[in-house]
């Protein structure tokens, strides 16, 4: 949709930089950060000091190499404070991880670390297509998870109008979407599924659903679920990420006018793929884990955080920043099953081929003796469920079977469920790996 591209004008003067005016930023502000860290959180001047490094030997980017990675478990083994960099008195908020994976992390942040959170959201938002004026729906939960406040932050700094809704309340959302009219939705995809269902029920079709674009993040989602959103609300789906570990959402945006990764807001976030066994730096385009350095954090800055998020940078296209590919997943929703490394999402991508079935679905993972055994749970879409006779719905359980074993490796069994079958998450993000193996010990 041509007519929400941002005009040139319209962007910050660094978005269109060039890449030496990035680096000598991104040098000159890595040298703060490094050297803020080492001085004000004692763990990580410990864990410098055991690896021989000290900041005065940041002279280069290329030189954050020989500094030590943070992890989750350095975040969790200083719970609640250990890592903060600033004394309590300068906190302005609290946000902690939803604890999808684990026990939650909590993190701070000063009055500027707010001031740049909005920035970065009022840019992803208008990166997405928003501009002042517009109404952002916010579906996102409010609370703890960075989701809700972080978007609605940075929807007022772009001068739009907030709708704070937070998850949950399907048919509210639904109806207030209907009378309020607002442009933009901000929402987890797997939510967005859930309201496009609500409107289906009620009857009322894409081209009566005012919104134009939906900014989607916080879990990871495929080009056939992007495509499967576009359809059924009739908009523009944009992705967008970030971790509370490094800020909340934001980190990184997608543009309207490419559709083709989320643009790193590299001015504020320093990148790094690395190979997960080696921690060794890969070059631009390879597959590795993604790690980040925070360049402009007070409260709780993150030097080279390992974020367990799998992916590739790639080049600047339409900002002078870089991208980053899909998010396969993360490494701990990685599947091993029988040996061959799954994501949740090739998965989703291969239901997704087929037009009869609906992006809703759930892997269930048991065991059989030493063999895993896998089942696949999908449903049909909402207009052809309850109209398929038992062997046109067997067809496409074996066709999906079939794609699965040839594409992805993995014998599966398939379940073709009728639409509604599987929970829904109304708040937060999807659960879709129902792991029952016994644990080993
Ligand atoms: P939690 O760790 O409890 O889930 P967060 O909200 O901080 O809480 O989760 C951040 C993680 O969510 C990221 O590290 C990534 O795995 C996932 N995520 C966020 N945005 C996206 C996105 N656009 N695409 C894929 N994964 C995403």
């Amino acid at each position: 949709m041509t007519a929400r591209n941002p005009q040139p004008g319209d962007l910050e003067p660094i978005e269109t930089a060039s890449r030496e005016e990035i680096s000598a930023l991104q040098l000159e502000r890595l040298k703060w950060s490094v050297r803020h860290t080492y001085d004000n959180v004692e763990p990580y001047r410990r864990k410098c000091q055991e690896k021989g490094v000290h900041p005065d030997e940041l002279q280069s980017l290329a030189d954050l190499a020989k500094f030590p990675f943070m992890t989750k478990s350095d975040l969790r083994d200083n719970y609640p404070f250990g890592l903060f960099a600033v004394p309590r008195e300068k906190l302005s908020r609290l946000h902690a991880s939803s604890g999808t994976t684990g026990k939650s992390v909590v993190v701070g942040y000063t009055k500027n670390d707010l001031d740049n959170w909005a920035q970065v959201v009022a840019r992803s938002i208008r990166a997405a297509g928003g501009r002042a004026g517009d109404m952002v729906h916010v579906a996102y939960g409010y609370g703890m998870f960075t989701g809700g406040l972080g978007a609605h932050y940075g929807a007022e700094r772009l001068g739009c109008v907030v709708v704070p809704m937070s998850g949950g309340q399907t048919e509210k959302q639904v109806q207030q979407i209907m009378d309020f009219k607002p442009e933009i939705i901000m929402v987890t995809p797997s939510y967005s599924l859930v309201i496009a269902e609500e409107f289906e029920r009620q009857g009322i079709t894409p081209d009566q659903i005012p919104l134009k674009v939906g900014i989607f993040g916080a879990e990871p989602w495929g080009e056939g679920m992007r495509a499967e959103i576009e359809r059924k609300l009739g908009i523009d789906a944009v992705d967008i990420y970030g971790l509370t570990e490094v800020m909340g959402p934001g980190v990184a945006c997608e543009c309207i006018e490419t559709k083709d990764g989320p643009v790193i807001w590299e001015d504020h976030f320093y990148p790094e793929i690395i190979d997960p066994e080696t921690g060794e730096v890969l070059p631009d385009g390879a597959e590795g884990e993604l790690v980040f350095t925070s360049l402009t954090k007070e409260a709780f800055p993150v030097i080279r955080y390992r974020t367990r998020d799998l992916t590739r940078l790639l080049p600047p296209t339409a900002r002078a920043f870089r991208r980053i590919g899909k998010i396969t997943g993360r490494s701990d929703d990685m599947l091993i099953v029988r040996g061959v490394n799954v994501f949740p999402t090739q998965i989703e991508e291969q239901i997704l081929r087929d037009p009869h079935l609906a992006g809703t679905y759930q892997i269930l993972l048991t065991r059989d003796g030493h063999l895993d055994n896998v089942e696949v749970r999908c449903e049909l879409q909402h207009e052809f469920s309850g109209k398929l006779n038992p062997p046109e719905i067997q067809a496409i359980a074996k066709a999906l079977q079939h794609r699965i074993k040839t594409i992805i490796g993995i014998s599966t069994k398939i379940t073709v469920m009728e639409h509604d079958s599987i929970p829904r998450t109304l708040t937060g993000k999807a659960r879709r790996v129902l792991d029952e193996r016994p644990k080993q010990l």
